[in-house]
């Protein structure tokens, strides 16, 4: 498996293995590596990749100034090691001083329609960082395809059509959501949760268990639903940010859960904020 740190040296390999017709999978991360982020590295080997980049950069750019940026957590040598098990052929550990000039000033920005909700409603900036480093990456990694995880689902129906909106040549690919026996989804920040807190956090996937099971009865009024939704993360003791069932392609809101709707909430354990959603 092949390091690299350089933006310019990672550029030009990966255009050298596109002459010589290789096919390029990109699996953008912030490391920490857990079952989620190795998922989308299988995904990349089933979907016949010659290459797989995996990128593991913190972007400062995508955290509000009282967010987790510092504490995020960090272990390269870790990642490397899993990601070489996994099948990823080479690894992008970038600086920020590397990927950012002090006078950085040019942006990737969606304009609200799919950014204006949900969590990019309470993180200003965030998919601006986003889409601004994702952009960044397609252009260092030169990827025939990139995979994502459904676990942010806005995340990558942004990406989608920023590749789409911008003309990007590659492929977007979205894998399923890796959740723990639990039912937790799988994320790095679970490793901020104390005993209790990750309890609490099962009310997570649960509550959108019960919607799912309520969807699959026939169309429902969402608001009384997600009264319900709410109550039940407030009785596990989370702190619910939002709760929201959206259709699953443009993230507008919908009055009726049914097929084609997508449910996404997000909720705060103790001082941790989680998100997971689920597909009617
Ligand atoms: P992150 O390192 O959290 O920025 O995530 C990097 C990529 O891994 C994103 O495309 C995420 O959606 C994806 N990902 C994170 N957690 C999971 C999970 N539990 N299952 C599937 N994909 C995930």
């Amino acid at each position: 498996m092949k390091t690299f740190n350089d933006p310019k040296k990672l550029q030009r390999w990966a255009k050298a293995q596109r002459l010589a017709g290789r096919k390029i999978a990109l699996v953008p991360t912030m490391g920490a590596l857990h079952e989620g982020h190795l998922s989308l590295i299988a995904a990349a080997k089933k979907k016949g990749a010659d290459e797989i980049v995996v990128s593991v950069f913190v972007n400062p750019t995508q955290f509000g100034p009282k967010e987790d940026y510092a504490q995020y957590p960090r272990d390269h040598k870790a990642d490397a090691a899993k990601c070489r098990a996994a099948g990823a052929t080479a690894i992008f550990f970038p600086t920020p001083a590397n990927m950012y000039a002090s006078d950085h000033s040019v942006w990737v920005v969606e304009d609200g329609a799919l950014s204006g909700s949900l969590c990019g409603a309470r993180r200003p900036g965030h998919f601006r960082g986003v889409c601004t480093v994702v952009a960044k990456l397609f252009n260092l990694a030169h990827p025939n395809f990139a995979v994502f995880g459904q676990k942010d689902y806005q995340q990558a129906t942004i990406i989608r059509r920023m590749v789409r909106d911008l003309n990007f040549d590659l492929e977007i690919v979205v894998a399923p959501i890796v959740r723990e026996p639990s039912g937790l989804a799988r994320s790095s920040r679970n490793a901020y949760l104390s005993d209790d807190e990750r309890a609490h956090a099962l009310a997570l996937s649960r509550t959108l268990q019960a919607l799912k099971a309520q969807a699959a009865k026939g169309a429902r009024p969402w608001k009384a639903l997600q009264k319900k939704a709410w109550a039940a993360l407030e009785k596990a003791g989370l702190r619910p940010d939002y709760v929201e069932a959206v259709n699953a392609e443009t993230l507008a809101p919908v009055k009726t859960l049914a097929k084609g709707t997508a449910v996404l909430l997000a909720a705060y354990a103790g001082k941790t904020r989680l998100i997971d959603n689920v597909l009617m």
